[in-house]
């Protein structure tokens, strides 16, 4: 068990999703925790906060709410008295679900008639007014997202977005409200509790907002949100005393190794990222999907060229490529089929690369990290200081701990994959 009781629990829809909020908390002070599924013992490392990453976004509604209060029951052994449910800061989702009916289940399960859902995060030009919700200048429904393959959003207004999802009664907590700060929230929540909303969109179009909303949720059991609605939490516990104040919370354990880059995500910045180290002649091995296909030996032609240089300088593997190309494979393979090809390559190299003393890892791609997680047989991660925004260093837990940066597509700055070995090194020298 831990030696003092978790004080908040998160459950998020998605993997990368929740190492974003994991790194909001810790930026705010909070020792975090982030588990890949729900651990099936207890966590036996200290931490004030911790975020069980599920999959649970586009999958059966039925499906979505088992994980999530399987999920809520392991947080509540923990000794959390508050939880928080991440969603992503589009709102992805769709008529069926599963925003709302997930966000039903746990009030039920923790007996609470009301909670907040406010998925702004005005650092990264989401913000919600009038119950719309804006990416950048545009409404959320001419943002690009009206296209997404899986949850196109076709509607700005999440108030009539998350009714089409419950019938929990949805309001608004109006701006007008959140501005004038917390007790002009608190008497907003009390009349729409008398009018019987059960869920609330929040306006929030600041980072001050959020701040706002967060002290006045203080005593909420549930919060559900993006990573932006968290920005306000770790200064409640705070105040309360529950926080000590002097602590490291970014500190993790020394990883000795070599170190390798492994790169599955075909989106813009990555793209960047992978050029940018090979204009810089730095060692890159390309995965080709088709030669995979034809049953060539790729993974054993990668784990040769990283015997020729990992002695002496990382290795990046990497199968990003431009969106004519990824067309051209997919419409060959099937999208499905050659998106796993890839993956169960990478994974491959990755437990390969492990065998031969790799411990650093830096990973680019949402559904790629899974792989690679998964196959290094990672349950838990520590979450430590910042690499780029929503991308924090992390250490695996347990025997033979690996250090790990996983990337969702279009994090971090051109020189991302640098970048973040050279902090896993700083971070192994301060230890010695
Ligand atoms: P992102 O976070 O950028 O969306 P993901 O890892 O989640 O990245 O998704 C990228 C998907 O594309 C993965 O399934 C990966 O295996 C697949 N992929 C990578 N390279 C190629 C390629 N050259 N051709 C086809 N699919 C690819």
């Amino acid at each position: 068990m831990t030696s003092s009781p978790v004080l908040l629990g998160c459950i998020a829809d998605d993997f990368t999703g929740a190492t974003d909020l994991a790194n909001m908390l810790v930026r705010g002070g909070m020792r975090t925790v982030q588990t890949i599924g729900v651990p099936r013992a207890p966590l036996d490392t200290p931490a004030q906060a911790v975020v069980v990453a599920l999959k649970s976004r586009t999958v059966p509604r039925g499906e979505a709410i088992a994980e999530s209060l399987a999920a809520l029951a392991w947080l509540k052994s923990l000794g959390c008295k508050q939880f928080y449910f991440k969603y992503c800061s589009t709102f992805d989702s769709t008529d069926a679900g599963n925003i709302g009916p997930v966000a039903d289940a746990l009030m039920r399960e923790l007996n609470t008639p009301f909670a907040i859902a406010c998925p702004a995060f005005p650092e990264n030009g989401r913000t919600v007014y009038r119950g719309n919700l804006f990416v950048g200048d545009l409404p959320l429904n001419e943002s690009g997202m009206q296209n997404h393959p899986l949850t196109p959003m076709i509607d700005a207004n999440l108030v009539r977005v998350l009714q089409r999802q419950t019938p929990t009664k949805v309001g608004l907590l109006r701006y007008d409200a959140v501005q004038r700060g917390v007790e002009a929230i608190a008497a907003a929540r009390a009349a729409l509790l008398e009018q019987g909303v059960g869920l609330a969109i929040a306006d929030a179009i600041s980072d001050q907002d959020l701040y706002t909303l967060g002290a006045a949720c203080a005593d909420d059991v549930l919060l559900t949100g993006g990573s932006g609605l968290a920005l306000g939490l770790p200064g409640n516990f705070a105040r309360a005393g529950l926080l000590p104040a002097a602590e490291d919370t970014e500190q993790l354990p020394a990883v000795d190794g070599l170190a390798a880059v492994l790169s599955g995500s075909c989106s813009r910045a990555t793209q960047a990222q992978v050029e940018h180290w090979r204009s810089n002649g730095r060692p890159a091995f390309r995965i080709d999907p088709l030669a995979l296909f034809a049953g060539e030996a790729v993974v054993d032609q990668a784990i040769a060229f990283a015997g020729q240089h990992l002695g002496r300088e990382p290795v990046l593997f990497y199968a990003t490529s431009a969106p004519e190309e990824v067309a051209a494979v997919q419409k060959q393979l099937g999208s499905a089929a050659s998106g796993d090809l890839v993956e169960q390559a990478l994974a491959s190299i990755a437990r390969r690369l492990r065998g031969a003393g790799v411990r650093h890892f830096v990973v680019a791609g949402g559904e790629t990290s899974g792989a690679v997680v998964n196959a290094l047989g990672v349950e838990a991660l520590c979450i430590g200081p910042q690499i780029d925004p929503g991308v924090p260093c992390t250490v695996s837990l347990g025997a033979s701990p690996l250090a790990l940066a996983l990337k969702s597509g279009n994090f971090g700055t051109v020189d991302f994959f640098s970048k973040a070995l050279k902090l896993f090194k700083q971070l192994q020298e301060l230890r010695r």
